[in-house]
């Protein structure tokens, strides 16, 4: 098919609404598009197809009718026009590693930002310019060059953008806030075609609203961020305790934060002991408690604040050490391969209590796939110091987030591994006082209750400012936040 297309129409499938189902495009206009672009317009057929549709989460499987790989701005911008004006279906995509998959569409456009890594670095002035198609891993390598981060996620091949316009929680969220909060400018190419910044004094409405609105305000092309000193060695610490321990690993944790300033932001981890090395041959396949953190500051500081942590009970294995903080920021990537399948859900909880903590290790334990965990995010410090309304990410004091990670790679077995998930998430949820983060948010089969309940108070203000930069919904693939009537 490759080189075939100037005279055949390209089948496309309509935005969502009155206007739905199925039309054809004119292969000219198609043709005058792909001519409008720098970078590539990809279709059907064409040798970078396949690998154009693909995702991080195998679950997803979908047949675009065009993947528009942009080569920087004013391609974002002819590619919201043509899908704007041919009133198409238009999913956009970032590092591709969205939870729920909405990265790619069936039978519509991908404005696909996977070749816009660029990341400018200004180290007197402590910020970054990075791509709207950067990873964390791409940031953190030309910051960390400097001594200097931005706080992001824990797994380098996650895109920042969909990490940042939901939030972004990693192991700096204690001492500097999420990745929104550090986030001091962007461009956005809203659904009009217009190249806009947003930052505290220009659109400052929508500089509010993509500080956890997600994708629903427009293709951010760039992200500039704060920089912090960091590194580039840091202590880390990770390890593994028996199951047994579980309730005395994260009181453990509990009480370390309650005494300590909010500089150290741990995960506690349940889940099964990996069949390899490095971990005893007797303890492979049984249940542990985890903790996971590195030190952001001094490393001699953090093997001697930390040490506490590693001396809860006899560990089965104890991977802490001091590292360069980029080799930090990989330490899980091993673990979520590319195409395997995936489900996680999430859920904000007030307190850990006794109950709590018996029935985290009993679904754990009950997981049906080993690579399974439950993540306990100890949260507060810096992120709770910011006001509920100050940006669009909300129930920002919630002590503990957690997350329910399946992880699973053969589709036989998906059927068993959601229904752990959705069981785990309902008994879980009777702990919650509300709140969950809407970065792992399913599918998002609950629609606008589970927005609702991400964004609380926030959430009509961000209908509001839908309805003024996106009013006929045009971004509507991603936790969608209906305009405002
Ligand atoms: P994509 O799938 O490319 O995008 C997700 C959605 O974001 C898209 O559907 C679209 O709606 C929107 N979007 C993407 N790019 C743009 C853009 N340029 N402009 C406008 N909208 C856009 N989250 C954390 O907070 N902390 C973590 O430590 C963390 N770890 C993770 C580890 C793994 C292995 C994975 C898969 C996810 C993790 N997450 C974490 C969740 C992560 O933040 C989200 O999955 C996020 O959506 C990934 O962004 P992406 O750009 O890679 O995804």
């Amino acid at each position: 098919m490759s080189g075939s297309h100037s005279h055949s129409s390209t089948p496309i499938k309509r935005e969502e609404g009155e206007r739905g189902g199925q039309a054809d495009v004119p292969g000219s206009l198609v043709d005058a598009f792909a001519s409008r672009l720098r970078g590539r317009l990809i279709r059907p057929g064409e040798a970078d197809y396949e690998p154009a549709r693909e995702l991080w989460n195998g679950m997803i499987d979908r047949r675009p009718a065009l993947v528009a790989r942009c080569a920087g701005d004013e391609d974002v911008v002819a590619a919201v026009d043509f899908a704007r004006d041919n009133e198409m279906l238009v999913a956009v995509r970032g590092g591709g590693h969205g939870v729920a998959g909405q990265a790619v569409c069936d039978g519509g456009l991908v404005i696909d930002l996977s070749g816009m890594r660029g990341v400018e670095v200004d180290p007197e002035g402590r910020r970054a310019v990075a791509q709207g198609g950067c990873t964390l891993g791409d940031v953190d390598r030309e910051t960390q060059r400097h001594g200097l981060a931005t706080p992001l996620g824990v797994v380098t091949q996650t895109g920042v953008a969909g990490l940042t316009l939901s939030g972004g929680i990693g192991w700096l969220r204690r001492k500097h806030g999420l990745s929104c909060d550090n986030l001091l400018s962007a461009r956005v190419v809203t659904a009009d075609g217009r190249l806009l910044v947003a930052d505290g004094s220009q659109n400052q409405d929508l500089f509010w609203a993509i500080r956890g609105g997600g994708g629903n305000f427009g293709v951010v092309t760039s992200f500039e961020y704060r920089l912090h000193p960091l590194g580039p060695e840091v202590f880390l610490c990770f390890v593994f305790y028996p199951a047994a321990a579980t309730k005395e690993v994260l009181r453990a944790c509990e009480h370390y934060l309650s005494q300590r300033p909010d500089d150290f932001a741990p995960i506690g981890i349940l889940g099964k002991v990996p069949e390899a090395e490095p971990f005893p041959p007797e303890a492979h396949g049984k249940s542990f408690a985890a903790l996971l953190a590195p030190y952001p500051g001094d490393p001699a500081d953090g093997e001697r604040l930390l040490r506490p942590l590693r001396e809860i009970a006899d560990p089965i294995c104890d991977l802490s050490g001091t590292m360069p903080y980029t080799e930090v920021q990989a330490i899980l990537d091993e673990d979520y391969p590319d195409g395997w399948r995936y489900y996680w859900k999430s859920v904000n909880v007030p307190e850990l209590g006794d109950e709590l903590i018996e029935r985290l290790a009993e679904h754990a334990a009950a997981a049906p796939s080993p690579q399974t965990t439950i993540d306990v995010w100890y949260q507060g410090g810096a992120m709770a110091r910011v006001g509920e309304e100050e940006t669009a990410f909300a129930n920002r004091d919630a002590p503990y987030l957690l997350g329910i990670e399946a992880n699973w790679e053969a589709e036989a077995d998906s059927a068993e591994n959601m229904a752990w998930v959705r069981d785990t998430f309902a008994d879980l949820s009777s702990f919650s006082t509300g709140g969950l983060y809407l970065n792992f948010p399913g599918f998002l089969e609950e629609g606008e209750q589970l927005l609702r309940e991400g964004y609380g108070t926030n959430y009509e203000r961000l209908s509001a400012v839908k309805a003024k930069y996106d009013p006929t919904n045009l971004f509507h693939l991603n936790a969608n936040i209906r305009p405002k009537s």
